[in-house]
């Protein structure tokens, strides 16, 4: 008789391609369980948003496990120091020998699971963890000296250099096992607990392993290969939007990764451009998951580069605001910020521009942005949005060096040439023709549009003295 073992999911929603899933099921009964830790969700900054698509996620995971007569028990413990706790309990009422999981990264994550693995091993039961987030797990792709990569290049060739073809293998779905009865004590009304933060998202964002499969096919057959000429135009529906299920682990790296290699004819850094462009990217995925892991600071809000936090940082809270609701007076960084509160998405250039005017036209601290990010992403993901910030605020590992710094006026002009997207997210400049639609106060017009809140030139010139008087002993 096969022994009952507990898998414990977290941001793993999916039946397919779950190495944890997977392996545990070919030699035990399995029953899954999922805790939701709303405070510690809070305290990381976690979206209503992006909760809400967790829980909506759980619930097709549910019924996915149903059909392979997994049984999926849910509790609430709050925060990570519950976790080793209930799960110890719970493996006791269900007579369970052992847990796995597939691992995390983040500080506090690694911790609670290294709690959790403790407390099993001293109780006499085993504990399983997998790698599934990244292609290689973090730690084990260093550079010459044994030390972590911290320039994103070299971090990429050595992937490709290294990465085998059977590490892009995916698992396929568990059979399905006997049935198995468990006493349930308490069932937490997980779908009941967040709600989106608009009403566009449940539409935009449906949950599920086959909406995922479905936008990474597309993705892959009709917008792939000009992905690389494509990717930087907002208005152009050009990227995968895959993200959201990326950070849920609806769908896994490996599945996207191999995806767009076997549509590469099996080619990494050669082949089609739009495809090796999409395959770079999903490596800054990886690259950011690996410095989080090796930098420990990252997860204390502390600036990889440790000297620019004696940059004098503003703290003024009405220019936040302003950036925070759009009214900045810059369109292309209002429409962009319409963007995230509509849709709770925000297109990749875009978050670098608005990033950067925040932090170097408005010196305003990243941290904040940071926070304002994730309360609103759907895929807000810790490693790849503190790398985003940082990237941009100049302060991260490879970041954008501190001269250089985006003219949002000049963005605009290139990536939205005749305003479409402005036009779509600020409806009150749709009047406006193509020259005038991205600097409106330079034409003497008649608007309620705002005056803009900062002076580029101006702004450029005391973040550079900012990032320059660093260099004074
Ligand atoms: C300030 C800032 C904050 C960001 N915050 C997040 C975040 O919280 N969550 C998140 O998933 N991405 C974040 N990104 C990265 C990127 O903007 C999004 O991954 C991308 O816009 C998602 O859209 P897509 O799925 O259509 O991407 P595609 O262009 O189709 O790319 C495919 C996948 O590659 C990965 N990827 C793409 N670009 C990057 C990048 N620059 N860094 C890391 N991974 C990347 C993502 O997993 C993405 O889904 C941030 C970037 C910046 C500049």
């Amino acid at each position: 008789m096969k022994e009952k073992t507990l898998v414990w999911f977290r941001n793993d929603l999916r039946v397919n391609d779950n190495p944890a899933l997977y392996e545990t099921c070919k030699d035990n009964q399995v029953i899954a369980v999922y805790l939701t830790f709303s405070k510690q969700w809070r305290k990381h900054n976690d979206s209503d948003n992006k909760l809400w698509f967790a829980m909506a996620n759980l619930h097709q995971l549910e019924k996915n496990l149903e059909a392979l007569n997994i049984p999926l028990v849910v509790l609430n413990a709050d925060c990570f120091d519950k976790a080793s706790g209930l799960l110890l309990k719970l493996a006791s009422q269900l007579e369970c020998s052992s847990i796995s999981w597939n691992d995390e990264y983040g500080l506090n994550e690694e911790s609670r699971d290294s709690e959790v693995e403790k407390s099993f091993s001293e109780s006499g039961l085993s504990c399983k963890r997998y790698n599934d987030q990244t292609l290689f797990r973090p730690g084990t792709l260093l550079n010459g000296k044994g030390e972590f990569f911290k320039v994103f290049t070299p971090f990429k060739k050595a992937l490709y250099r290294q990465l085998q073809p059977a590490q892009l293998n995916c698992c396929p779905t568990p059979d399905k096992q006997k049935p198995i009865i468990i006493k349930r004590s308490k069932t937490v009304r997980y779908t009941e607990l967040y709600k989106p933060l608009s009403e566009q998202i449940p539409e935009l964002w449906l949950a599920g392993e086959d909406e995922a499969h479905q936008r990474l096919t597309t993705f892959i057959e009709e917008k792939s290969e000009d992905y690389k000429a494509n990717r930087d135009f907002p208005n152009r529906p050009s990227t995968s939007t895959v993200s959201p299920y990326l950070a849920t682990g609806v769908l896994s790296v490996r599945q996207c990764f191999y995806a767009a290699w076997m549509s590469n004819q099996g080619e990494l850094d050669s082949g089609n451009e739009g495809l090796q462009c999409w395959m770079s990217e999903l490596i800054w995925r990886e690259f950011y998951r690996h410095i989080l892991h090796g930098f420990p600071r990252l997860s204390r809000h502390s600036a990889f580069i440790e000297k620019t936090e004696k940059l004098p940082w503003s703290n003024d809270k009405a220019n936040f605001k302003v950036w925070c609701e759009g009214r900045t007076g810059y369109p292309v960084v209002d429409a962009a910020m319409k963007q995230l509160l509509a849709t709770g998405w925000m297109h990749n250039r875009l978050r670098m521009v608005s990033a950067m005017f925040l932090t170097k036209n408005l010196m305003i601290d990243w941290r904040l942005g940071e926070a304002f990010f994730m309360k609103h992403l759907i895929d807000g993901d810790f490693a790849s949005n503190n790398g985003g910030w940082q990237w941009s605020a100049s302060t991260g590992t490879d970041a954008a060096p501190y001269f250089r710094m985006f003219n949002p006026i000049n963005q605009s002009e290139k990536f939205d040439p005749k305003g479409c997207f402005i036009r779509k997210w600020l409806p009150e400049l749709a009047g406006l023709t193509d020259k005038q639609i991205h600097a409106p106060w330079q034409h003497d017009l008649e608007t309620s549009y705002p005056a803009p809140i900062a002076d580029h030139a101006e702004s450029r010139l005391t973040v550079l003295a900012a990032f320059k008087a660093l260099k004074q002993p």
